[in-house]
């Protein structure tokens, strides 16, 4: 591991002012950004440690919102009883993730500013556009079962391994940013980045700004909602596919829904076209099926991930029936 600075930030002007140094990263809960700085894939000069700002709250905004701390633990936030009932899907997500460990460490900016899990990131010696632009892509033509089948790029076929994000995109959520310049406002849709040529561009924040909050609009559709994760294994095991979705019948229509998919994209993927056909749609399984024919349309698979386009249809009509049925029974 490459030697660094090391500044213990007591508060947020104190935070940006140091992450405005060159060379200088963050370090949240430390699950993802220690590994990477083992592996000498992340090598910063200077580590600004974040934990002790006072951004560990959840509070409730007016107008029915919630606002989540940047520095809040993903377990605590996975545990919060309002989170529970009014957001359910934002608490399955993040306890299908990780393990109960790492969700003690691990904060909510953290967990949406981790990097792929792409076998080639982590491996020095391959050609990785988003470790070293320019070099090439190694997963392409190599081993693709985990990678990307909607908004790949021919320099990065990589996924965004968050399962949170996944539900905060369907959530509406908007990511609070601060830096030396001001605050400002980022939809969570917005905030991840598609590859393109700039793969190792990931998200719309700048190098000097930092995470300081989540917000969560208030969303009466989402006390109906699920997050369904399918992946290689049971627990300890990124998706494969994944699915977000909230769902509101009235008199047989359907009067309200939020789809996002994980696993499948660079980013938390928001199902737009499966909400389209949706949205006035009788609630049938018929009308699932077209919303999954209709999202997954531009897909395009890897020799060994043919498999991810189905199982995405697949697992949203299930989320969906599901919902129905919990919907039904409420
Ligand atoms: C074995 C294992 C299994 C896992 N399984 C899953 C899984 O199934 N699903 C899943 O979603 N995740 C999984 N994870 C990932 C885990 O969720 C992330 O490591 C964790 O969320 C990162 O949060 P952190 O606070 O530790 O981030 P850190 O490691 O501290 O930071 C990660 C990145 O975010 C930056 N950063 C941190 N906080 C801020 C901020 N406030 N503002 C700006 N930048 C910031 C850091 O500089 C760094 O670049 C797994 C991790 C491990 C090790
Ligand atoms: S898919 Fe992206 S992260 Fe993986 S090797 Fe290619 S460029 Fe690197």
């Amino acid at each position: 591991m490459k030697s660094f600075s090391y500044v213990s930030a007591p508060d947020v002007a104190t935070a940006v002012r140091a992450i405005a140094e060159p060379g200088a990263k963050f370090l949240g809960g430390g699950t993802n950004l220690v590994d990477l700085m083992r592996e000498d894939i992340e090598r910063p000069d200077v580590l600004v440690d974040i934990t002790r700002l006072p951004l560990t709250e959840i509070e409730d905004l007016p107008g029915g919102g919630l606002r989540i701390g940047a520095l809040a633990r993903n377990s605590k936030v996975a545990a919060h009883p309002v989170i529970r009932t009014r957001y359910p899907l934002l608490s399955q997500a993040i306890l299908n993730g990780a393990s109960a460990q790492l969700r003690n460490m691990a904060t909510v900016g953290g967990n949406l500013l981790q990097r792929t899990r792409c076998l080639y990131f982590y491996d020095g010696a391959s050609a990785c556009n988003k470790r070293e632009p320019g070099s090439g892509c190694a997963a392409i033509g190599g081993f693709t079962r985990n990678h990307a089948i909607l908004g790949a790029s021919e320099s990065c076929i990589a996924t965004h391994p968050s399962d949170m994000a996944v539900a905060l995109a369907a959530l509406d959520a908007t990511v609070e940013v601060e830096s030396t310049r001001g605050l400002r406002r980022i939809p969570l849709t917005d905030f991840h980045l598609l590859p393109g040529s700039t793969p190792h561009l990931e998200t719309a924040l700048a190098a000097d700004e930092l995470v300081t909050a989540v917000e969560l609009p208030a969303l009466p559709v989402a006390a109906n909602s699920r997050y369904r994760k399918v992946r290689d294994r049971a627990s300890y095991a990124f998706a494969l596919v994944s699915v977000a979705a909230a769902l509101e019948t009235t008199d047989g229509k359907i009067t309200g829904v939020r789809v996002a998919l994980g696993g499948v994209s660079a980013k938390p993927w928001r199902a737009r076209e499966a909400e389209r056909v949706l949205l006035g749609a009788p609630a049938t399984e018929e009308s699932f099926r077209r919303a999954a024919e209709a999202e997954l349309a531009p897909a395009v698979a890897q020799p060994e991930n043919t498999f991810k386009i189905e199982l995405a249809r697949r697992t949203i009509v299930a989320t969906l029936r599901q919902l129905l049925t919990d919907g039904s029974a409420a």
